[in-house]
């Protein structure tokens, strides 16, 4: 399930390290190294998957915990009722720069919309 040239699965393996704020059967969450926003963790499957494009039927619940995380980590990080958004980029034209899918989870700031 893992990809030896993926770095997030390299995070996953334990040979990288990340700055982790949450972890279930399927999903990991750790700080942006490059946060954007006060808060600004990403939330990964624990399943390499690359981008959008490649989720495939068998992996709906893998995703629904996606979020089950991302509202999970926005209550502990004091940020759920103010607001926070949970973004995925995917492929290069919508900024996505590291193949294993993550939502970013980004609030303790105003957020404009549409984003850039
Ligand atoms: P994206 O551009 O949507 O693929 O997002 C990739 C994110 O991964 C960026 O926000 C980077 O700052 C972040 N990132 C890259 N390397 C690391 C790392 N080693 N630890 C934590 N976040 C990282």
């Amino acid at each position: 399930m893992s990809n030896d040239n993926c770095l997030f699965c390299k995070i996953l393996d334990g040979e990288i390290p990340a700055d982790l704020v949450y972890e279930s059967d399927t999903a990991v969450a750790f700080r942006d190294i490059n946060p954007q926003a006060p808060t600004h963790v990403l939330v990964i499957p624990r399943k390499h998957i690359a981008t959008i494009n490649d989720i495939e039927a068998d992996d709906e619940a893998i995703i629904g915990s996606l979020y089950s995380a991302a509202r999970e980590i926005a209550s502990r990080e004091g940020i759920a009722k103010a607001g926070y958004r949970a973004v995925m980029n995917c492929n290069e034209g919508a900024g996505q720069s590291v193949f294993h899918i993550h939502l970013h989870v980004l609030g303790g700031r105003p957020l404009s919309w549409p984003p850039g």
